[in-house]
């Protein structure tokens, strides 16, 4: 997936990490979430961390700690549901393209194990910059949101 370095490390989300598995409680409506697409297999939100605004997350609600736990149908699907959210994070955000960036294993940087596909949004103008995290207010995560699901 990504080969460049454009992007800065994951942030220490270790404080919001529970002894149980975080994106399982979002999956389960215990822990909040900006949630921007889902049916009965997948979920997308947005991650709380972004690199830019609109920068989301894809996640089975399933548990697999990472891409090679998956059934081969069910990565499939993980991209297939990918892809199409990624076109309307694209579309809300006014944004020229997106990458897609999986990680798995400690060495990728892989914080929650729990697998999951980032979606981030580019615009031309931004695509030699290297980005650091934001913390985006509860009103800027809204108004993010409800522009990407108005391009649902
Ligand atoms: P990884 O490095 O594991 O591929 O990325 C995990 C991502 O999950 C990070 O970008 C981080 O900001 C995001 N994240 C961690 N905890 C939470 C959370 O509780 N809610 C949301 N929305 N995102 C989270
Ligand atoms: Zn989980």
């Amino acid at each position: 997936m990504l080969g460049s370095n454009i992007f800065t490390g994951p942030p220490d989300v270790s404080i919001e990490l529970s002894p149980g598995c975080i994106f399982c409680s979002i999956a389960e409506g215990r822990t909040p979430c900006y949630k921007i697409y889902e049916d009965n297999d997948y979920l997308a939100f947005l991650d709380i961390h972004p690199f830019v605004m609109g920068h989301s997350l894809v996640i089975p609600r399933k548990h697999y700690d990472a891409l090679p736990d998956m059934e081969e149908t069910a990565v499939g699907e993980l991209f297939t549901v990918a892809a199409r959210v990624s076109s309307r994070v694209t579309r809300g955000m006014s944004a020229d393209g997106f990458r897609l960036i999986q990680n798995n294993g400690e060495a990728a940087a892989q914080v929650v194990k729990h697998v999951h596909i980032h979606i981030v949004p580019m615009k031309l103008e931004d695509k030699d910059r290297r980005f650091g995290r934001l913390s985006p207010t509860d009103k800027e995560f809204r108004e993010v949101a409800d522009a990407i699901i108005r391009h649902s």
